[in-house]
């Protein structure tokens, strides 16, 4: 098999240095372990994190291991019950050709499921999921409020702002061009969309966008445009604190946010959000998405690159802007 190893801790933007294609031989399977043949890796911002070694919500990724990520794929033999050769799953892998993965990190995707296969590394996994709990449990989004969503043309905040908008919510986003922006409020119905990297000011931006305040900030990116949202917080507002994708790659201590003491001027709640806490109420979730998917009430972009070896290359994307939606890797195998 193939896989790409944690060669040294990536300093910024991960390089070929850093994470090395290599060759490995496909080993034993142990009692309750699965041979899984992946065919779609999900590329998350995330993972930057898992390479590094900071304390976090789960472990680094140990140097010389594989690159950990969800993935979706098929079966090739199983020491589990519940899993046979044939099945289709999907759950925590890494980035390579073939996994043999420890059965209870993988689920079977339901027999009568009629939607393609890596909707489980999208939609209906937890990238989908993700700003539907977001959303509606840790922001407790209440028709009649503002909402304003960062990275709101990415996979997770294009998403969060339309449930955010079926609720009956006026939702704002923030994005990085002007093509971006004009996506979220022409075909997905966001309210507003705020070019960050043109606007000017970005207190008076918010401000402008959001005439009644901010009751909701639903945060993927943290640095500048946190501090501009702490300006225009109403009362009692949440922020759902989703990510921080301005400082993944950062190689110096990250300062700020400067404008803290709003949070204590508005008795703001700062919900820290993962959706690993949510895992038990995926089957919930996925019966709503599956449901509006259908409806056509949700739309969304893929971004899907071809093949195993443009991995690295696909997964800087994340970190310019250059992805169009939801990021993912089809295998040779799919
Ligand atoms: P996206 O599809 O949103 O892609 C990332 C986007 O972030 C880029 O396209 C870019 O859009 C924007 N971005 C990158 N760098 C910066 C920057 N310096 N300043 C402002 N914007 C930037 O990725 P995902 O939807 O997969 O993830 C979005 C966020 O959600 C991430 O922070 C991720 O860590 C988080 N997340 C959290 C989870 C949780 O459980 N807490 C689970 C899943 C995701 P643009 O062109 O607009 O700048």
């Amino acid at each position: 098999k193939r896989q790409w190893t944690l060669a040294k801790r990536p300093h910024g933007v991960p390089s070929t240095d850093e994470v090395t294609i290599e060759e490995k031989t496909i080993g034993e399977l142990p009692p309750g372990h699965l041979l899984v043949e992946n065919h779609y890796f999900s590329l998350d911002p995330a993972i930057r994190g898992w390479m590094s070694d900071a304390p976090s919500y789960l472990p680094p990724i140990p140097l010389g291991e594989p690159v950990r990520s969800t993935v979706c794929g098929k079966v090739l033999a199983s020491t589990s019950d519940g899993f046979a050769k044939g099945d289709l799953v999907y759950g925590m892998g890494a980035w390579e050709t073939h996994g043999v993965v420890p059965a209870e990190f993988f689920t079977k995707v339901p027999e009568d499921n009629t939607f393609p296969l890596h909707y489980y590394v999208n939609m209906l996994g937890a990238v989908g999921l993700t700003p539907y709990f977001g959303v509606i449990e840790a922001g407790k989004a209440q028709a009649g409020q503002t909402m304003l969503m960062s990275a709101a043309a990415g996979a997770v905040g294009s998403i969060g702002g339309q449930i955010a908008r079926l609720m009956g919510l006026r939702v704002v986003g923030m994005a990085g061009s002007d093509e971006k922006c004009r996506w979220v409020t022409d075909e997905l119905g966001f309210d507003d969309c705020i070019n960050y990297k043109t606007c000017g000011d970005m207190v008076d931006a918010i401000a402008k966008a959001c005439p009644e305040g901010v009751d909701l900030f639903f945060d993927n990116v943290g640095g500048e445009i946190l501090d501009a949202a702490l300006m225009n917080l109403n009362s009692d507002a949440i922020i759902v604190f989703c990510g921080a994708i301005s400082s993944y790659n950062a190689t110096e201590p990250v300062p700020g946010p400067y404008n803290w003491w709003q949070v204590l001027a508005r008795s703001v709640t700062i919900q820290g959000y993962l959706i690993k806490d949510y895992f038990d109420r995926f089957p919930e979730g996925q019966a709503q998405m599956s449901e509006w998917l259908n409806e056509g009430k949700i739309q969304f972009k893929e971004h899907m690159v071809d093949g195993f070896d443009n991995t690295l290359d696909a997964f800087s994307l994340l970190f310019s802007g250059g992805n169009e939606g939801k990021l993912m890797v089809k295998l040779e195998a799919a």
